[in-house]
């Protein structure tokens, strides 16, 4: 197995929900945990990304960084979902190798997956079809960079791999009304409708579109583990395995906050895809599970939605 333990370990995005929750969990491997200040490394520039690596020189990249967002940004924010993330993974991806990293992990999502892909979504339906209209741009440009990942992985033996999140919530979310993803929205939506003592709330689309949701501690832990223990070209899931209707998610999600009024659903909102869960197999034979039930998941992103209210990070 690679070992973490006393090696540079660059997280790229540490800012970010994911990337906040592998600083959290690495606090346990003892590592030299190195990041980039935003506004000291435009990870979009590629000269700049270039200097940092020469200097630091990581022995370990998990890249998580990215432009991110809900349905609606990333239908919105087109040209900069395609821009940023391409030129993020290009630039993180080609330095890593350059620099001589000795292992990356580079984070897509399962949005890459075609629209009509069979579910559960395995990691060979990559490319087999096409994708999602509503964020295509983002898609397009993770499946860039996972490409990259499998071409410097054949042509030079870099260590690299890819992993394939699926839908995740927890600390460090974002809770933008507009741009946000499905969790932080209806905490904040449900929380919001509590303290007003609103008597309707109403969530997005139709109600019956499916998703799995991932808490984001449990997608850290799995991350560490194929770092330690995975080296191949193929991509890895990391997902729960088990999917819910956003009618029924939104059911627990006012159960959680403790709101009580109506749920009414607005079908001029996009539905999006219909299903989007993952098959977990190969992580599982792999040798991980999620732990965090997902009413437990919901309870710990409610308390920590309730302290990021209450001192906001900036
Ligand atoms: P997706 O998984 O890429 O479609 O991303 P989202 O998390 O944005 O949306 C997931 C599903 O939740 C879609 O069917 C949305 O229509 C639905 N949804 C319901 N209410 C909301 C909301 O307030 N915000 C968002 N982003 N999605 C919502």
């Amino acid at each position: 197995p690679f070992e973490l333990r006393g090696k540079t370990v660059y997280v790229a995005g540490h800012r970010g929900m994911v990337g906040s929750a592998l600083v959290r969990r690495l606090a346990a491997e003892h590592v030299e945990l190195l990041t980039t200040p935003r506004n000291e490394v435009d990870l979009r520039d590629q000269a700049a990304v270039n200097a940092w690596f020469a200097t630091r020189r990581p022995q370990a990249v998990f890249l998580a960084a990215a432009k991110v967002g809900g349905i609606v940004a990333n239908n919105t924010l087109r040209a900069e979902f395609l821009y940023d993330n391409l030129a993020i993974a290009s630039n993180v991806i080609h330095a890593a190798h350059v620099h001589g990293a000795e292992k990356l992990m580079f984070l897509g999502s399962s949005c890459i997956y075609p629209k009509l892909a069979p579910q559960p979504l395995r990691e060979d339906s990559m490319l087999t079809g096409p994708l999602e209209p509503t964020n295509e741009p983002y898609a397009i440009a993770k499946i860039a960079g996972f490409k990259m990942v499998e071409a410097y992985r054949s042509q030079y033996g870099a260590d690299f791999i890819n992993v394939m999140p699926t839908n995740l919530y927890g600390r460090g979310d974002n809770y933008h009304p507009e741009y946000s993803h499905v969790v932080a929205a209806l905490i904040r939506r449900f929380h919001e409708a509590k303290v007003a003592g609103a008597k309707e709330v109403a969530v997005w689309g139709t109600g019956t579109p499916r998703r799995e949701f991932l808490y984001v501690d449990d997608l850290a832990d799995a991350c560490i583990h194929l770092m330690k223990n995975y080296s191949d070209s193929e991509l890895v899931n990391i997902g729960t395995g088990e999917d819910i209707t956003i009618a029924e998610f939104a059911r627990v999600v006012a159960a959680t906050v403790g709101y009580t009024g109506e749920i009414g659903f607005d079908a001029s909102r996009p539905d999006g895809t219909p299903r989007k869960l993952l098959d977990v197999s190969r992580l599982a034979k792999l040798g991980w599970r999620a732990s965090t039930k997902l009413e437990d998941g919901i309870r710990l992103a409610y308390q920590a939605y309730l302290s990021e209210i209450r001192e906001p990070a900036e």
